[in-house]
């Protein structure tokens, strides 16, 4: 079997072309151009090229992007003081805190101080708790809206566009972060799927993995997830970024897992491009709630 390729860099430029469109008609609409503040603590490098990215991605649609960066010798007080500034100002619908954050700063803090209604990055405990209790679909929410991190909203947007089912599903998430494993988990339990999530302490991976319809990785192990531990005919989402050798490479080994598997997000152009996406629909989102209320 060859694996259909779950194509993230196709859909990405199919919805970047509906997003410039929704865009347009907010700002007609109300006047406003949807926001978003970036805050970077340092030159992280991975963090620079990601600011940039979204920089890029935001301007492409008629958005603005502010670019917050304090010094490395920041303080936690100094970076508290800027978040709860644009927590205040209305100019700006939804913030981003770049991680990793220099030592000394106590990220969970920084996170904490974030209006719920303006943390585009669904990191606040108020948006994880939202998630965790919201009903399957189908059955009236029972919470508030609330914000899902880019990047498993961008694998689910990718399975739901290329037609995946999730109704009594297997799925197997191996990873249990907070921006990836676990609300990915959550996220295919409310559509109904049945899912077992592993991390570093599971007994037998490979035997799990082998359950899976939906099998999904967000591990940061290159290649870890070999052929023969996923089932004939599986979906598989590998959200894994790894760099070996200056060749990116996912958590999956793609060649072969592609044979066995009936469906398979490629390592780049899979889940990565669908990221960015994800973040411009929370941010339009974030400013619709705040403009139209
Ligand atoms: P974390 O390091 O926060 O989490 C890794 C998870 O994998 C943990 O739950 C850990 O278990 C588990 N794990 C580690 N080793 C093993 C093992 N040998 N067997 C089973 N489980 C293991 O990573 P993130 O969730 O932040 O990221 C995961 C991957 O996704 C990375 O490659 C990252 O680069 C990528 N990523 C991709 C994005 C995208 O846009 N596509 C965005 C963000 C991340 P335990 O909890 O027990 O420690």
């Amino acid at each position: 079997m060859t694996a259909t390729i779950l194509d993230g860099r196709a859909l990405a430029k199919t919805m970047r072309a509906e997003l410039n469109e929704e865009v347009a008609t907010f700002k007609e609409k109300y006047g406003v151009t949807p926001t978003i503040a970036v805050v970077r603590v340092g030159e992280d490098p991975g963090s620079v090229w990601y600011s940039n990215a979204i920089k890029k991605t935001m301007a492409g649609r008629g958005m603005e992007a502010q670019l917050h960066v304090l010094p490395e010798t920041a303080t936690q007080e100094e970076l508290v003081a800027l978040v709860t500034r644009l927590n205040a100002d209305p100019a700006v619908h939804g913030i981003m805190v770049q991680e990793p954050m220099p030592k000394g700063i106590d990220e969970a803090a920084v996170k904490a101080a974030l209006s719920p209604d303006k943390d585009v990055d669904g990191v606040h405990e108020v948006n994880a708790g939202r998630l965790a209790l919201a009903a399957p679909a189908g059955r009236p929410a029972g919470v508030k809206p609330f914000f899902v991190p880019a990047t498993p909203a961008g694998g689910m947007e990718l399975l739901r566009r290329y037609g995946i089912e999730f109704k009594g599903k297997h799925a197997v998430v191996v990873g249990r972060s907070s921006i990836v494993g676990k609300p990915m988990a959550l996220l295919l339990l409310r559509e109904n799927a049945t899912v077992t999530i592993c991390h570093s302490r599971t007994v037998d991976l490979p035997a799990v993995c082998r359950q899976a319809d939906i099998l999904c990785a967000a591990v940061g192990r290159p290649e870890m997830i070999r052929g023969d531990w996923i089932k004939p005919g599986a979906v598989v989402v590998d959200f894994g970024v790894n760099d070996v050798e200056g060749k990116m490479v996912g958590d999956v080994a793609y060649d072969e897992a592609a044979e066995v598997a009936a469906m398979i997000t490629p390592v780049p152009g899979g889940t990565g491009p669908m990221t960015n996406i994800m973040l411009v629909k929370n941010v339009i989102e974030a400013a619709r709630r705040q403009v139209a209320r």
